[in-house]
């Protein structure tokens, strides 16, 4: 190991002095090895630390990349330049990012340790991204409990805040000596055998808490401030959990409760009663989209009744009924088009004006089909149907008409 890991010593540091000690590369791309760092590489579901470099003549150098490969840590840069080792430069860490990283990660341990204190459930996956962090809850040997509800994981988000205002020490202890370290209370075996890390949660004795783990933890639980939990959902056997830790948590309870309150405003209700509101207003709602689909239906059926009527007296020029319509729906159309198709001899329009489009309706005598497939492409018109029913959809409302007027023509 040609770098000391001064992140391992010492989580708040944020500036050091530092000397390129080798130049090799990452995937295709310069990388260079510190002396000594504060750069975080990738590791233990926490992303790389990012920062700058900083040359003696001021030139600053933004981090691109930290990781660890074969033991060392390789930073490439952003930069198309090239340095030599020997190169001494001031490295400044992107503190919030990395106090972020904290806070979530340090949550992390603290709920999945929850998980385990109280259900005997274990972490089997634990993922960290850009909107959320989730973790799977695996109910095994040691689980004293057969299921997890959303009411557990409540429970386990309230124990774990409990924790928070505890303000306990995150204990690290690193161990050289794999016999030494596996004797060690802990949650899950040690499967690490060198240059093991130990992190627990206010105690060494709490065996819930202490795992095997290479990430940056806060000094202290208090400084995690909020663990939220937010979506539970089966996963491979497992149980998958959404939550939030530290700033984000807060910032994600933020936003939520700004959408809560536009909601309690749009329904002039508060907190308490919103839900009573809400499903009120959808009792509301369906009452009156079936006294809609009744008047729809009696509509259509007087309609239909209306032009059976018109077309007996023989109301109709060239005895071919033409109706236009602006409040029905295209469906509703199709619906009077089905009524009314047994009764018209010959042919029927319904005309759908807001979207320019005629129904053709038929007692079957006459292809309705094979009318607007023949003859709507003349007027850039679009559609198709069967023998008793078809529609053609055109750009404009004269198009229409002038179809009709042809279609007319052609049945004299
Ligand atoms: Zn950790």
């Amino acid at each position: 190991m040609k770098t000391k890991r001064l992140f391992k010593e010492n989580t708040y540091l944020c500036e050091i002095d530092a000397k390129i000690v080798e130049k090799t590369t990452f995937e295709g791309q310069p990388a260079y090895i510190f002396d000594q760092t504060v750069f975080f590489p990738e590791g233990g579901g926490q992303p790389w630390d990012l920062g700058k470099v900083i040359l003696k003549d001021g030139t600053e150098y933004p981090i691109a990349k930290v990781v660890e490969a074969d033991g060392e840590i390789l930073n490439v840069l952003n930069t198309k330049d090239e340095l030599d080792p020997g190169t001494e430069c001031h490295q400044v860490l992107d503190w919030p990012r990395r106090f972020d990283n904290m806070q979530r990660h340090t949550g992390e341990h603290i709920f999945t340790g929850v998980f385990d204190r109280e259900f005997g459930g274990t972490n089997r996956g634990f993922h960290i991204g850009d909107d959320y962090m989730t973790i799977d809850i695996a109910l095994e040997d040691r689980a004293k409990v057969d299921t997890i509800t959303w009411d557990m994981v409540k429970e386990a988000e309230l124990k774990s805040n409990e924790i928070i205002y505890q303000d306990l020490p995150m204990i690290v202890r690193h161990f050289d000596d794999f016999d030494v370290a596996s004797k060690e209370p802990m949650r899950k075996p040690l499967t690490v055998h060198e240059d093991i890390t130990l992190v627990g949660i206010g105690s060494n004795d709490n065996d819930w808490a202490c795992v095997a783990c290479c990430g940056t933890h806060l000094k202290s639980t208090a400084q995690v401030g909020l663990i939220k939990a937010f979506k539970l959902e089966p996963n491979k056997g497992m149980y998958r959990i959404y939550f939030e830790a530290g700033r984000r948590a807060f910032l994600k309870y933020q936003e939520e409760m700004e959408v809560l309150h536009t909601l309690g405003r749009k329904l002039s209700a508060g907190t308490e009663d919103i839900l009573s509101k809400y499903d009120a207003q959808v009792e509301k709602n369906s009452a009156k989209s079936y006294q809609m689909s009744m008047l729809k239906k009696e509509i259509i059926s007087r309609e239909c009744k209306r032009i059976c009527d018109a077309m007996a007296s023989g109301a109709y020029e060239n005895g071919l009924p033409i109706e236009r319509y602006n409040i029905l729906s295209l469906d509703d159309l199709t619906q009077l088009g089905r009524a009314l198709s047994p009764h018209v001899k010959k042919l029927g329009f319904l005309v759908h004006e807001p979207s320019t489009t005629v129904l053709l309706v038929s007692d079957g005598k006459i292809n309705c089909g094979k009318l607007v497939k023949e003859n709507a492409s003349i007027y850039n018109g679009k559609g198709g149907g069967n023998d008793i029913q078809a529609r053609a959809i055109f750009t404009k409302m004269e198009y229409v008409d002038t179809f009709m007027d042809l279609i007319e023509k052609h049945l004299r």
